[in-house]
């Protein structure tokens, strides 16, 4: 079978860093072309935006829209209107239920919407999920803190409505931890710290629960300077289950679990080739919701301005 052909749609910081590399990588799929409005790749057919890039452009099957979440369901729209196969960075949308119509035209396509959540992929997860399958979650601990001027440096949107703030990473946490654990949890409690100057959230303190009440807390800050924290401990019946780095590690009681390389963006598009083969779609909404309802339920608390 001949390669998948794809376009890039928004050559940022997560095309750069992860897809173009992975996609060289993985078999069956090649990029071919890229839209963004500031620029392209030597070598590349080049378009400022998915419409110019359909109506002038060689010939694709897919796209990878890697633009900021307020403007992705416009392009998964048009995309999937004109018969291409879409794969949406994290967070799929600025809404959750701007999804649903896109769910329900890639399906009456027999079209792959994929909504990928990298962090899913990183070499902790699959192991952790099974580990807690057999054993009791007592509680869980999230502590999620980045310094923002590092990781998204200059990302205005990250700051407009719809572009999460805090929640942009946080929403990783929440993808893993609505992967692993065996049963579903809901949110109980929201305090959410905007600076005075921005429209999301600059930090903010979680708490949910299951139907028997095991209580999960989770702590996401933009602040953190020196250091950065991206660990998940559960506490079971068996001791101690720590996710650390983002998922990259595994340790239970302080014993490490895995030695595997972490390899998010090339199983993210193995499974895209996998799921185009099978005309299946991909597009789990559970860590989206949970965003959307800490903004539902959240205090909201004014904190000093933040200047990029
Ligand atoms: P970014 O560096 O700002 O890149 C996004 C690109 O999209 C921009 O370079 C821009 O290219 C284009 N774009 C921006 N605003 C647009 C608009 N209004 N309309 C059309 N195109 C626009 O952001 P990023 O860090 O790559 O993040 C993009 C997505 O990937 C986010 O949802 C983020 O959560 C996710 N992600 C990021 C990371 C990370 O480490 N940064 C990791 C995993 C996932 P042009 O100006 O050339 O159009």
């Amino acid at each position: 079978m001949s390669p998948i052909r794809l376009a890039i749609v928004g050559l940022g910081k997560i095309a750069r860093d992860q897809h173009i590399p992975a996609i060289a990588k993985t078999d069956g799929i090649e990029l071919v072309a890229i839209a963004s409005r500031h620029g392209g790749l030597d070598g590349l057919p080049w378009f400022t935006d998915i419409e110019s890039l359909l109506a002038e452009g060689p010939a694709i099957d897919a796209v990878a829209l890697c633009t900021p979440p307020q403007v992705r369901r416009q392009q998964a729209a048009v995309a999937l209107a004109a018969g291409k196969q879409v794969l949406l960075e994290k967070p799929p949308g600025a809404t959750v239920s701007e999804l649903l119509p896109l769910i329900q035209a890639a399906k009456n396509g027999s079209q792959t919407l994929f909504a990928t959540w990298h962090s899913r992929f990183s070499p902790a997860v699959k192991p952790a999920r099974a580990f807690l399958a057999e054993h009791g979650v007592r509680r869980v601990e999230i502590e999620w803190k980045e310094d923002v001027r590092v990781w998204h440096p200059g990302q205005a949107w990250i700051w407009e409505p719809g572009g999460l703030g805090v929640f942009d990473p946080g929403i990783n946490a929440l993808s893993i931890l609505t992967d692993i654990l065996p049963a579903p949890v809901f949110l109980t409690r929201a305090e959410l710290a905007f600076p005075a100057n921005r429209d999301a959230p600059i930090a903010a303190d979680l708490a949910f629960s299951d139907s028997s009440g095991f209580p999960v807390n989770a702590a996401f800050d933009f602040r953190q300077t020196g250091p950065q924290t991206w660990d998940i401990r559960v506490e079971t019946d068996a001791g101690q289950l720590v996710l650390g780095k983002g998922g990259a590690t595994l340790s239970l009681d302080g014993k490490a679990l895995i030695g595997e390389p972490e390899a998010e963006y090339p199983n993210i598009y193995k499974r895209f080739v996998e799921l185009i083969a099978a005309r299946e779609s991909d597009v789990d909404l559970t860590p989206l919701q949970h965003v959307a309802d800490a903004f539902l339920l959240g205090r909201r608390t004014t904190v000093e301005d933040f200047e990029d």
